[in-house]
């Protein structure tokens, strides 16, 4: 039922409560499972509402689809749907490093994210789902990971020309170490690492934490550096502090870009950071942390970032084909 699943894209996108907007793809998945005979009967009861996960709100909307009408509430989205910004930068990014399925704490199936970022235009989407220590997140152990990177060979063909890359957003432990088994992290096409834990601790231990993670080989993105949330339903959370010069030099000499985290209650880095970071000359990835379909179109908050410090365009890896990147990435 591909209304509800474009009205569920267009709610996500306009940062409405993803929980909430999971009703749309739950009741696409059950009017898709009826067979013919069934939503024939229940087209002609109007009973759509006798099925579990179908509301008043959904109900209209596939009765008004069904009849080869585009449901209102599409028509009423697609016409407030609002440019992200960004500009130039956002039309040179070919892909997206960072983002979360239902294997994690995203809320939608892998195949999902993958058509909305082929639909996106795409030439690459790497799937980043969380590591085994984030377990409010659902995060992945190795043998998770490895089932999963079965089942993305699996998708390949279906989504193509989109190429799948595959990955993680690994969780810096206290020491800096990484939470993921590392032969594994180096079968990876793109590893992301995030600090999750812990963010408040002393400067110089977090400096030392982060240093020693940015310069681990397989590390190649240092995920929203400082964790601080400005705005939104999860709160106010400050940044983590840091010596952000050791920080960002040690990316620029590992070799780890720096991510621009686009998702609006983040805007990480800050500013002032941003600045710092591309005049030490990191290189940066504009990445969406989607966790859900529509988020995947976020690049453009990032984009408009990056537009507003002057970030060349060709320090930004997401902008490079994807031979040339996953070669970086293993450089
Ligand atoms: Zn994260
Ligand atoms: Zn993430």
């Amino acid at each position: 039922m591909a209304a509800l699943r474009e009205i569920a894209y267009y709610k996500d996108r306009a940062r409405e409560d993803s929980r909430r907007v999971m009703a749309y793809r739950k009741a696409a998945d059950v009017i898709e499972a009826l067979d013919e005979q069934s939503r024939d009967r229940h087209g002609r009861a109007g009973s759509w509402q006798s099925l579990p996960g179908i509301g008043p709100k959904t109900a209209k909307v596939i009765a008004q689809a069904l009849a080869g009408q585009v449901p209102d509430t599409l028509l009423e989205l697609r016409g407030a749907a609002e440019d992200l910004g960004g500009g130039d930068v956002r039309a040179a990014l070919r892909g997206d490093l960072h983002c979360h399925s239902d294997w994690s704490d995203g809320s939608a199936p892998i195949e999902e994210m993958m058509t909305t970022a082929a639909a996106l235009g795409h030439e690459y989407c790497a799937l980043t789902d969380h590591s085994p220590r984030l377990t409010i997140a659902n995060g992945l152990s190795a043998e998770r990971l490895r089932r999963q990177l079965d089942v993305i060979d699996e998708l390949r063909e279906k989504v193509r020309p989109l190429r799948i890359l595959t990955g993680i957003e690994v969780d810096i432990l206290e020491d800096g170490t990484l939470d993921q088994d590392p032969e594994l992290l180096e079968r990876l096409d793109i590893v992301v690492a995030s600090v999750h834990s812990k963010l408040a601790m002393d400067e110089p231990s977090m400096t030392r934490r982060m240093v020693r993670a940015v310069a681990d080989a397989r590390v190649n993105v240092l995920g929203h550096c400082t964790g601080r949330l400005v705005t939104g339903n999860r709160g106010l959370r400050p940044e983590s502090t840091f010596d952000a010069e050791k920080v960002f030099t040690a990316c620029r000499d590992n070799d780890t870009a720096v991510e621009i985290n686009s998702r609006p209650e983040r805007r990480d880095p800050p500013t002032r950071l941003l600045a710092l970071a591309l005049e030490i000359g990191c290189d940066f990835a504009i990445d969406t942390d989607a966790h859900a379909p529509g988020q995947l179109d976020f690049l453009g908050y990032g984009a408009q970032r990056a537009l507003d410090a002057g970030v060349p365009v060709d320090r930004i890896v997401n902008s490079w084909a994807a031979d040339k990147l996953v070669a970086w990435a293993h450089g």
